[in-house]
């Protein structure tokens, strides 16, 4: 590992991230296992980015890549059956009552060229400019992404990106941007929503579009209040403004359901998805979108690799993967695992201040103290390479990087949920002096 990570550190850029935090050259991976090139096993708690669901290398999905690739790899965006038949599963697994309304469009290899699309098209469906992002987002890299993503210290320096568009406070309510009560404070996030577009002194102009997380991911694992992303949905369909919900990271099964949306029964204009549609980590994205916002026509938005085959079988047999091992019961089991030997360290640990997560999407909210809620980043900053040492591997984030985000891959078994809890446990009660 030495040896490659100091050619890494010679020749490539600085501007690798996670090798910084986790000091470690892979050599392979298999299911939520990872190797080093010294041998050395980790368990993978965040699959590399909430990309691998359904796990490292899966042989299921890899008999379709191995299928394809002699076949076929690239064909631009003619169809195939490979591409027709992905486009079919993924509609199929919307909400009966609206699945032939919604069309997919694949849009590039990568998250962030979802979200520049669905941006793209809410604006010429709308011919307004302006978005309505959130406090704790994150969408992507690419300059209408990264407009639409909160944390300012991505974008210093850079100057003017994409124009107008602003950010409101997401439903956290662990830390009520409006410091309310959960039970009493009639969703005071969607009505301030619902005042910046019906005040004529809210200093903004009518948006074409409002991009949200349903479960925020970088952000820290926030759920949303009950109820909150039905009163945006209402709000923005009386002012006629395009809803997105990015489900790059929430969205293939992580949740428990196709789409974490869903849970709340509640359907927006365009979904953005990429990550785990890819299967075991081929690049893949795209917009699903009701039809009655389609506002381009052939020619509009093109790209040269938009659906790679590869990528596209790894997606077929991502889906076929899930339904034939009924993967979101495994994940309903997995989670109650989870959450009880979560929710137990939490009542013996005095700076965990909250334990939230559905399916198999957790954040822990570390602070210095519960009743004043001050965040505590370098415990969490401490517990990640205590836990790496260990041989467990998990992401942290967070509006204030005190988050420590449990993302294991969709098919963890319980006896890995037993291991990686273990050394969890111990590193935290080792600190609790
Ligand atoms: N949206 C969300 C919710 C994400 O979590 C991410 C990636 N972390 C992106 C967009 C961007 O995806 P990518 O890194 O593939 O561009």
């Amino acid at each position: 590992s030495k040896e490659i990570l100091e050619k890494q550190q010679r020749n490539e850029s600085a501007i690798v991230s996670y090798s910084k935090q986790i000091p470690i050259a892979i050599k392979r991976a298999k299911g939520a296992i990872i190797e080093d090139e010294d041998g050395n096993h980790y368990i993978d708690f965040f699959s590399l980015a909430g990309v691998v669901n359904v796990g490292h290398c899966n042989d299921f999905v890899l008999e379709y890549v191995r299928e394809q690739q002699d076949k076929l790899i690239h064909a631009l965006d003619f169809p195939t059956e490979n591409k027709v038949a992905l486009i079919e599963k993924i509609l199929n697994l919307l909400s009966p009552d609206v699945r032939d309304e919604f069309k997919v469009a694949f849009t590039g290899p990568s998250g962030s060229d979802a979200v520049e699309a669905a941006i793209k098209l809410a604006r010429m469906f709308t011919g307004r400019q302006g978005v309505i992002a959130f406090q704790g987002s994150y969408h992507g890299m690419t300059s209408g992404a990264l407009s639409a993503t909160s944390n300012t210290s991505l974008r210093s320096g850079l100057g003017a990106l994409v124009p107008d568009i602003h950010f409101i406070p997401y439903s956290y309510c662990y830390r009520c941007p409006f410091d309310l009560q959960k039970d009493t404070c009639r969703l005071q996030c969607v009505q301030y929503f619902r005042s910046l577009l019906e005040n004529p002194h809210s200093g903004i102009a009518k948006p074409a579009a409002i991009i949200l997380e349903p479960v925020q991911g970088e952000g820290g694992v926030v759920i949303p209040h009950d109820g909150f992303l039905e009163g945006i949905v209402q709000v923005a369909r009386e002012h006629n403004i395009v809803v997105i919900f990015d489900e790059i990271q929430a969205g293939f099964f992580r949740t428990g359901k196709f789409l974490s949306s869903q849970h709340a029964g509640v359907v927006p204009d365009i979904y953005t998805m990429s990550k785990g549609i890819g299967g075991v980590g081929f690049p893949l994205a795209a917009i699903v979108y009701h039809q009655r916002i389609e506002k381009w026509s052939s020619g509009k938005h093109i790209g040269t690799f938009r659906g790679n085959q590869v990528s596209i079988a790894a997606g077929n047999g991502a889906f076929d993967f899930v339904a034939q091992t009924s993967l979101p019961d495994h994940v309903l089991r997995m989670e109650s695992l989870l959450r009880d030997r979560l929710e137990q360290l939490q009542r013996r640990m005095p700076f965990i201040g909250e334990v939230r997560g559905r399916g198999l999407f957790f954040g822990i909210e570390y602070v210095k103290d519960k009743n004043s809620k001050e965040p505590d980043s370098d415990i969490v900053r401490k517990i990640r390479l205590l836990c790496f040492k260990k041989g467990l591997l998990f992401e942290i984030g967070g509006h204030y990087n005190n988050v420590i985000r449990f993302l294991p891959p969709l098919v963890i078994t319980p006896a890995l949920i037993e291991r990686a809890m273990a050394i969890f446990e111990e590193v935290n009660l080792s600190l609790s002096g």
